[in-house]
């Protein structure tokens, strides 16, 4: 159940409203808007009739029933829109904002050059794999602690916020020391027991859709962080496995970008990279990712990359990357007239 508060509720009203959930057998969120203040009950086994009386309650407008399983995730609990701070870099405002990186860190030399020119080119975040979720056991698994290491020295060069994926619970404290905001893989998205221990982390997380998950389910899954205790986070549409994978690695679904922003007050960043694993589509599928509503981009970035560990078919190179970025805000096609 959502309490929405009156505009004009006062310190005492909000409250006797927050110990009456507690009361009910609830957790009380309480959102704090420009306007008014909106208090969730959150949780199951508590007296649903009594929260519903809290309709007569002072300072209370109205008690409504969140619409959705997701509920602190949902707009309903929080219509203005969310913006999470990595670093200096604000994600959800009213720039977009690009990140990019290699997809696995593999040298000194790889990642300083791709630093440099990612920043030259105008991202706002450095990526860079250092523990990789390879399908195959066989394949290049990421230098650890190591790439960890690179990824500062790159961030103490160029200024740039680290982003790097943690896939196991016993890594979270380790890489918190080195990166800024913390990734959580496609095929990780529903692994509870480190989404409940990054919800105590208290940092930004980027969290990726699984490849197969609904968007109900994506949001679900950030709900675990929003529930335990950690409201920065980011989503990341990421392409979907569908029907059709002869052409394309995955389907980028850019409808899910436009409806998460309706269904929440998330930002949401979109992943042409893996979305398309082909690097011809980076520039079409970027630019289609801004105009449906994305509040930025991961793009795969690598100096050379036909001789990329992972992914180096869907990475620009340095100078392909520049020219990407200098296309991305071209207006889109006039319409035809009469
Ligand atoms: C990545 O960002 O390199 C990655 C492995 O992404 P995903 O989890 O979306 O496959
Ligand atoms: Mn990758």
């Amino acid at each position: 159940m959502v309490i929405n508060m009156a505009a004009k509720a006062s310190e005492a009203e909000v409250q006797h409203v927050i110990d009456r959930i507690q009361e009910c057998g609830f957790q009380p969120h309480v959102t704090r808007g420009a306007e008014r203040v909106i208090v969730a009950a959150v949780g199951t086994g508590g007296s649903r009739s009594a929260l519903e009386a809290l309709k007569a309650a002072p300072g209370v407008e109205d008690v409504v029933p969140i619409a959705y399983p997701f509920k602190l995730v949902s707009r309903q609990t929080r219509p203005e829109r969310t913006r999470v701070m990595v670093g200096p870099v604000c994600i959800g405002g009213d720039a977009a904002v690009v990140i990019a990186g290699p997809c696995s860190v593999e040298s000194r030399e790889q990642i300083l050059a791709t630093a440099r020119g990612v920043k030259a080119g105008g991202a706002t975040l450095l990526r860079g794999g250092a523990y990789k979720p390879r399908t195959s056991p066989y394949d290049f698994q990421g230098l650890g602690l190591e790439a960890l290491q690179l990824l500062r020295e790159a961030r103490e060069e160029t200024g740039l916020p680290v982003v790097t994926e943690v896939m196991s619970t016993d890594d979270i404290a380790m890489i918190s020391e080195y990166a800024d905001m913390l990734q959580v893989g496609a095929r990780n998205m529903q692994n509870y027991a480190l989404l409940r221990q990054l919800a105590r982390s208290g940092k930004p997380i980027l969290l990726k859709r699984g490849p197969s998950a609904s968007v109900k389910e994506w949001l679900l899954a950030a709900e675990y962080l929003l529930s335990g205790g950690n409201s920065n986070v980011v989503l990341c549409e990421r392409g979907i496995k569908t029907f059709d994978s002869e052409m394309t690695r995955n389907t980028f679904d850019l409808a899910a970008v436009a409806l998460v922003r309706e269904l929440s007050h998330l930002p949401v960043i979109a992943d042409p990279s893996h979305g398309t694993g082909r690097r011809d589509m980076i520039q079409p599928a970027s630019r289609a990712a801004l105009a449906i509503g994305a509040d930025g981009l991961m793009i795969e970035v690598h100096p050379c990359p036909e001789r990329a560990l992972s992914d180096g078919a869907q990475s620009l190179d340095l100078n392909e990357f520049a020219k990407m970025m200098r296309g991305l805000t071209a207006p889109i096609r006039p319409l035809a007239k009469m």
